[in-house]
């Protein structure tokens, strides 16, 4: 009975030390400071989210997981890696719609739950006007960890919108300002990045800053598309328009790819054009006979229409798809149509496959979400998702149609996902960023979003690289957007002549390289 009694008094104050002086979690190796001990997340769903992502192709069990409830824990946590001998990775976690793992810290590190600090948070959206200002009137300060659909809606509610906006709008404001932030509106916009005033960020260091293009420029721009690896954005300042209601959504069909692209690359440009009549989105996809017209990203077609168009992929095998929109509200709804009319004068798209929606300004940027619950309810939303996005110069397109398009992609015939594919003017892209883009003054960005089976996703992988080595042999200057690579050199070759700056940065901001390890930048094993 001593013995039991020995043990009993041993263990408590095992116990008591633990409680008092730091914690460690049974599944966790790191020695956590009291004051930040119970912001640790454990519980089964959590885990599960932090070891995985929108991808479902890496699976990765953190050390620990931790649930701000304020800035002072994320400068906390950051200043108390940089404190130990040997630091621990720290990755923010926006909503891990990533698709390699870049989101993730590895075992040995911790992954910031931003979707739970959202929510212990509450609200996380400001909107304000400022008069006489030379950066525009009106802005909106949104933490990095709102959704971009919960910005839409609380500036909707002053008839305000940012301009600049992704496809589908669940995803973090930092996670895409990490990236770009790209869709039909950045060729006349630019990305979301070209859209931020100012930005709070806490360094690697554990430095809480607050930048700007005109203080602390150099971080500032790091930050924008810079893969996490200098900071966590805690506030973004947003430029705000006022919000138009409704918008006209066309599609035109074409069965020549030049014609496609000319048109495309004709209606980003203000070329003989009046400028005041321009569009606000535009987009392209892939129509291929292996699906049905419409695709989880949007529903478009007249069913009506259905048995025509496929008879024309039957014929063509590939069609292309040109997706254009103009907003307008209630003193421009008598005009619109004709401006259109304009603006679609000598288009080539085949005659008679025009069609048209109309649609308020909310259902149009909110369309993706749709075709997601639809997914998520047949189980469909979380399969594996071995994607493609590069980013190409308008010289090589023509080429990568033929090369790409009509041979890999129809050689292989497993293409089930949505394929993008549209330009985007450089000029509306600051070279200060850290985020690489070709070096031509017009540039596409094609995106093929494949879902797969868990069996089958390798079969994409092989295709994916069958692409990037097809660009390789023939010297086209790619860029992929939201990059993955394993080796030092790939991203030497990715930055070009950013990579020595890039890497200045990080030894700067961020110098025990601790944040946002996923990306494999300079943390190869982690
Ligand atoms: P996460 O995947 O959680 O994180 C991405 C990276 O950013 C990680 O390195 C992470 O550590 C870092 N990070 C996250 N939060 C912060 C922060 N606050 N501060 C600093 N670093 C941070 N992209 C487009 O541009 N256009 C699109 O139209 C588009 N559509 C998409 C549709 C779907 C269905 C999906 C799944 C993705 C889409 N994306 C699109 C890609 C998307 O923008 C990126 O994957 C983005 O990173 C996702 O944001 P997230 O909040 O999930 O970031």
């Amino acid at each position: 009975p001593f013995q039991k009694y020995f043990i009993v008094i041993i263990i408590s104050i095992i116990h008591l030390i633990t409680s008092t002086i730091g914690k460690t979690k049974p599944w966790t190796n790191i020695l956590l400071p009291p004051k930040l001990s119970d912001r640790f997340l454990d519980d089964p769903e959590s885990i599960k989210l932090a070891s995985s992502d929108y991808g479902n192709l890496v699976q990765e069990i953190p050390a620990a997981i931790f649930n701000p409830s304020s800035i002072n824990d994320i400068v906390s946590l950051i200043k108390f890696s940089n404190s130990s001998s040997i630091p621990f990775n720290i990755a923010a976690r926006g909503q891990g719609h990533s698709t390699c793992g870049q989101a993730m810290a590895g075992i040995n590190g911790v992954v910031i739950n931003m979707a739970s600090y959202r929510k212990s948070k509450g609200a996380g959206i400001e909107v304000s006007s400022i008069v006489d200002s030379s950066i525009g009137k009106f802005y909106a300060d949104v933490g990095g960890e709102q959704l971009w659909i919960d910005v839409l809606h609380a500036t909707l509610e002053h008839g305000l919108t940012p301009v600049s906006w992704t496809d589908y709008l669940y995803l973090t404001v930092g996670g895409t300002l990490s990236n770009a932030g790209i869709s039909g509106q950045t060729f006349r916009y630019g990305p979301q990045i070209s859209n931020v005033y100012e930005m709070d960020v806490v360094t690697g260091k554990g430095d809480f800053v607050t930048c700007s293009s005109g203080k602390n420029s150099e971080l500032f721009f790091a930050v924008l598309g810079g893969l996490g690896q200098f900071g966590i954005i805690t506030r973004a300042r947003i430029g705000l328009e006022p919000a138009p209601k409704r918008v006209k959504w066309v599609r035109m069909l074409y069965n020549d790819f030049s014609a496609f692209a000319k048109d495309q690359e004709y209606l980003i440009s203000n070329n003989g054009r009046n400028p005041s009549n321009t569009l606000n989105y535009l987009e392209g996809l892939l129509l291929m006979h292996q699906g049905p017209p419409d695709n989880w990203r949007s529903s478009f077609f007249p069913l009506s229409d259905h048995s025509r168009i496929i008879s024309l992929l039957t014929k063509h095998s590939i069609i292309y798809c040109l997706e254009v929109v103009k907003y307008y509200d209630d003193h421009t709804q008598n005009t619109v149509n004709e401006e259109l009319k304009v603006l679609f004068q000598g288009l080539s798209y085949i005659p008679g496959l025009i069609f048209e929606k109309n649609v308020s300004y909310l259902q149009f940027l909110n369309r993706v979400r749709s075709g997601e619950l639809k997914l998520q309810s047949q189980g469909l939303w979380d399969v594996p998702h071995p994607w493609l996005n590069l980013f190409l110069p308008k010289s090589c397109i023509l080429d990568f149609d033929s090369s790409v398009f009509k041979e890999i992609i129809l050689k292989r015939n497993i293409t089930t996902g949505p394929v993008l594919i549209y330009p985007m003017n450089r000029s509306k892209w600051d070279d200060k960023m850290s985020v690489v883009i070709p070096d031509e003054d017009v540039f596409y960005t094609v995106a093929f979003l494949h879902s797969s089976g868990f069996d089958d996703w390798e079969a994409f992988d092989i295709q994916n690289r069958e692409i990037l080595q097809f660009c390789e042999i023939a010297g086209i200057q790619f860029k992929q957007y939201l990059p993955h690579y394993k080796r030092q050199q790939d991203w030497e070759k990715h930055f070009g002549k950013k990579w020595r700056s890039f890497k200045e940065k990080k030894s700067k901001f961020d110098p025990r390289n601790i944040l946002s390890p996923g990306q494999r930048i300079f943390n190869h094993n982690y």
